[in-house]
């Protein structure tokens, strides 16, 4: 018999409609004869709204509560949806985190998933056809009894998690769009949706702002090697389409040397003017951001002519002020002139399995950007990956043209 993990994010269950649509592409899988669990996001905005209320609350809140704070809104999602399902006359009930149990990390906001234990949703399928309707995003920290959240777009790690460890033969991710596109389509009206791509150029994609799918969703169907596609909750429920298969390079046909454009808004750029040119500065300016937990992405160091230095680098935007704050705290230790920030920059990125067999993929790049008076102020590379940093202003005219510089554009 089929077994599969059906996952349906925010704009999916966005309202009581919204999940009794869900309710019909469940009934198809399960009239099929598959045993289905299901995996449901908060309604869309619930989450923001929860969080934006621990801020008010107090700026700077308690993590645990926080997610017990966020993690309410998929109870009410799993509750509506396993109620619907009833409603069709298809057996169901919910889950929540600690009831499966999904059992995780004790890292407030952000935990990872450590086991979770499937086999009290198995034996409602083998004595009850019973559909489990899983809350994502939410986990159980076991030796404080705390509930945990996986960080924001985590029920997608839940559904591919719950796949592995249910041994399902697929995890089907439905969302507000028909599969994964060459770019963001709200951004790129001629994006074009993929039949397939390669794990890496999806965890590429992932963690260069492509929020379609967690990067730890597809880290998971990677590593379990669940067959997980992205689909669309908005077709027929009764004639719905297949969507973007993830998998393996090898099983991809259409080669292209690059293959999707992403971007992210979410950047803070630091610059510390006047360092001193010898040994151990960086470390002096990247030890105690790593050791607060700050993730520094692109840097750039520009040689001065007296043995001085200005070095720029990016952290997220959410972690900008937190790594100014302990700059400045170590301005001695660093010996800096001056430090600036900005946060209105864009990371945008050309991502492609077929760079690492062709050269000067980049530098068409850098040419296209100019042409357009897009001014690049750091660049990363890598094998399969080129990403700028440019003022936010351009994101949009620097993905449009990268998307058609590559032959991405809809013929
Ligand atoms: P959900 O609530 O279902 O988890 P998300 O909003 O997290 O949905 O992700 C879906 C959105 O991701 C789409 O609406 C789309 O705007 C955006 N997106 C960004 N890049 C891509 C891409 N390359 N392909 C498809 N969607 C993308
Ligand atoms: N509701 C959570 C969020 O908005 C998790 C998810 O939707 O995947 O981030
Ligand atoms: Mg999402």
């Amino acid at each position: 018999m089929t077994r599969l993990v059906m996952k349906f994010g925010g704009t999916s269950v966005a309202n009581v409609q919204r999940i009794r649509n869900v309710a019909r592409h469940v009934k198809r899988e399960v009239d099929a004869g598959a045993d289905v669990a299901v995996v449901v996001s908060a309604m869309a905005g619930k989450t923001d709204e929860l969080a934006a209320w621990c801020k008010e609350a107090a700026p700077l809140y308690d993590q645990r509560e926080y997610d017990a704070v966020v993690a309410a809104g998929e109870q009410v999602t799993a509750g509506l949806l396993a109620i619907a399902l009833q409603q069709l006359g298809v057996p169901a009930r919910s889950w929540l985190g600690w009831q499966a149990p999904i059992l995780t990390s004790d890292a407030h906001g952000a935990a990872r998933i450590t086991s979770i234990e499937g086999a009290k949703i198995i034996e409602g399928f083998a004595l009850r056809r019973e559909v489990a309707v899983v809350a994502g995003f939410q986990g159980l920290h076991e030796p404080t009894g705390r509930i945990t959240t996986l960080g924001r777009g985590g029920s997608d790690t839940s559904a591919v998690a719950l796949a592995a460890a249910i041994n399902a033969d697929r995890c089907d991710i439905y969302t507000d769009v028909d599969g994964v596109y060459t770019t963001d389509p709200r951004v790129v009206h001629k994006a074009r949706r993929m039949e397939r791509i390669a794990f890496e150029e999806m965890l590429e994609m992932a963690s260069l702002g492509a929020k379609v799918l967690q990067v730890r969703s597809v880290e998971a169907a990677l590593v379990h090697k669940v067959p997980t596609y992205v689909r669309s909750s908005f077709d027929d429920p009764e004639r719905p389409n297949s969507g973007t298969l993830i998998c393996n390079e090898e099983d991809i046909m259409e080669t292209k040397v690059v293959t999707g454009v992403a971007f992210s808004r979410d950047e803070a750029q630091i610059t510390l003017r006047r360092v001193a040119d010898k040994p151990g500065v960086a470390a002096a300016v990247f030890l105690p951001l790593a050791e607060a937990g700050v993730n520094v992405d692109m840097i750039v160091q520009v040689a001065g002519e007296d043995a001085m230095t200005d070095m720029t680098f990016t952290v997220s935007a959410a972690e900008f002020e937190r790594a100014r704050t302990i700059l400045e705290k170590a301005k001695d230790s660093i010996g800096y002139a001056s430090l600036t920030g900005a946060n209105d920059v864009a990371k945008v990125s050309a991502i492609g399995i077929g760079m690492r067999s062709h050269a000067g993929v980049a530098a068409e790049g850098f040419k296209a950007l100019a042409e357009k008076g897009i001014n690049i102020r750091a660049i990363t590379t890598s094998e399969i990956k080129f990403s700028v940093l440019i003022d936010a202003a351009y994101t949009e005219l620097a993905v449009h043209t990268l998307h058609a510089l590559y032959g991405l554009d809809k013929g």
